[in-house]
């Protein structure tokens, strides 16, 4: 077995779809937003789903500067979960 077959690149989209929305809303420390950054670089998917989520958060923050609900925030990210 290679190591290209023991890395899984779709841990790397669970760890990343979890952090995306903290990195759209630049909560993030430099060393976690780099991490995401490069991943973003290498995985289409995941870079689709940071632009509908950037796009999302921006409209969202036009309308309302408080933080989205838990139960909101869950269901878009297991919504983008089924979709990578
Ligand atoms: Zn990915």
């Amino acid at each position: 077995m290679t190591s290209a077959e023991t890395h899984n690149p779709h841990a790397d989209c669970q760890r990343s779809l979890e952090e995306l929305y903290q990195y759209v809303d630049d909560w993030l420390d430099g060393e976690t937003r780099s991490t995401i950054r490069q991943h973003l670089d290498s995985c289409t998917s995941c870079e689709d789903v940071y632009r509908f989520q950037a796009t999302f958060v921006a409209m969202i923050s036009t309308k309302c500067r408080s933080e989205l609900p838990d139960e909101l925030r869950r269901r878009i990210l297991e919504a983008l979960e089924e979709s990578c």
